[in-house]
């Protein structure tokens, strides 16, 4: 994997006054399309708010998103939902926003079929496959984005074993990639989305869009910066029986959940100072173990998720030096568990240990 510097550097892409910007969805990866359904709960701002265009500074926004969008029927039908990204292939929409939600499945493996797809072929009558989508839609896109961890990293369709050799938007385009107004990939964690992280997200690029933002600043696994700077253990309302040394061995306990398997320490994800909906909720705040769902090595590299972090053994009998004895192990692994599994890579082969069962 290369990663990729912020860009800091890139030219904004030129203002587009007049025009409205449209965003494509595709929520044909393999996904349980948790991610729609999260943003729902949106409001920082809604997804009312973006769908009507009512944000001050913003030029009208055209939503063609499967989940609210009135026009559903079939190819070249009526009112055919899947026309708008014909319409983006050929260049009629242009500036418009790629939004992707799901893994991405190697279909290079799969000769005999397909694995997912997003429409027909009005020339074949076959399915698209969403990784063409994809290849025929990037280049013509203001900016791609990956919504969740699936569509990120990989995520739970990625793991270990898969028979799909599923993989992240970034694996399958390239670390390095860059759409034509110089806008790195996009990649907004979350299994499913924090709502207003992405919402966040959108409205920047927009306003990047607009020639009212500079690039956006993103690290070096394509997350905004300032949404994924900081430790889920940095935000957490428990951080400091953590530093007391108080351990929680039941969950009705108030104390820290390291214990019982939270791996706040090393997992970059600012749910316990943002909440779930409105500021509420945020898994260790409310009794749930950080199960690391934001981090490219998820779920892989943090399984079984209910298991005594590394260092929980040897320190059990000296509760008052666990917390530094697991920070300390826990530091070594941070940059192993903020990285990929190796096989989540495009080619003919795969390579996730797969065995069929007959
Ligand atoms: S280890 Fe988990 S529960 Fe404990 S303080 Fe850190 S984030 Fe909170
Ligand atoms: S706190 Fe952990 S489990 Fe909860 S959303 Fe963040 S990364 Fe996922």
């Amino acid at each position: 994997m290369t990663t990729s510097s912020p860009a800091a550097q890139a030219p904004a892409p030129e203002p587009q006054e007049d025009k409205p910007i449209h965003i494509l969805w595709i929520n044909a990866g393999l996904s349980c399309d948790g991610d729609s359904v999260s943003l729902t709960a949106a409001t920082q701002p809604s997804i009312e708010e973006i769908a009507l265009s009512v944000l001050p500074g913003l030029p009208k926004i055209e939503v063609h998103w499967p989940l609210i969008d009135f026009e559903c029927g079939p190819v070249q039908g009526a009112d055919t939902f899947i026309e708008w990204f014909f319409k983006g292939e050929r260049g009629e929409i242009d500036p418009f926003v790629l939004v992707v939600e799901g893994s991405i499945p190697n279909e290079a493996i799969k000769p005999e079929g397909y694995w997912c797809g997003f429409g027909d072929d009005p020339e074949t009558g076959q399915p698209i496959t969403t990784s063409e989508w994809l290849d025929r839609l990037a280049p013509k896109a203001l900016a791609v984005v990956a919504i969740g961890t699936c569509a990120a990293y990989g995520g739970i369709h990625a793991m270990a074993g898969n028979p799909t050799g599923a993989m992240g938007v970034p694996d399958y385009l390239g670390w390095d990639w860059k759409s034509h107004a110089g806008i790195p990939l996009v990649c907004v964690p979350g299994c499913p989305i924090q709502p207003d992280n992405f919402a966040e997200t959108l409205v920047y690029l927009l306003h990047q869009a607009s020639g009212a933002a500079p690039m956006i600043p993103l690290d070096e696994q394509l997350r905004p910066a300032w949404l994924f700077g900081a430790t889920v253990h940095e935000g957490c309302d428990r951080a400091g029986y953590y530093e007391q040394g108080q351990f929680a061995d039941t969950y009705d306990s108030p104390k820290c959940l390291v214990k019982l398997g939270c791996w706040g320490p090393v997992v970059k994800c600012n749910v316990p100072k943002r909440g779930w909906m409105n500021g509420i909720g945020g898994c260790p705040n409310v009794g749930g173990i950080c199960i690391a769902c934001t981090m490219p090595g998820f779920p892989d590299k943090f399984m079984p998720f209910m298991d005594e972090p590394p260092g929980g053994k040897v320190s059990s009998a000296a509760s008052t030096v666990y917390g530094s004895v697991v920070r300390r192990l826990r530091a070594v692994t941070m940059h192993t568990v903020d990285a990929e599994p190796k096989w989540r890579t495009r080619g003919d082969t795969l390579t996730t240990g797969y065995r069929p069962p007959w």
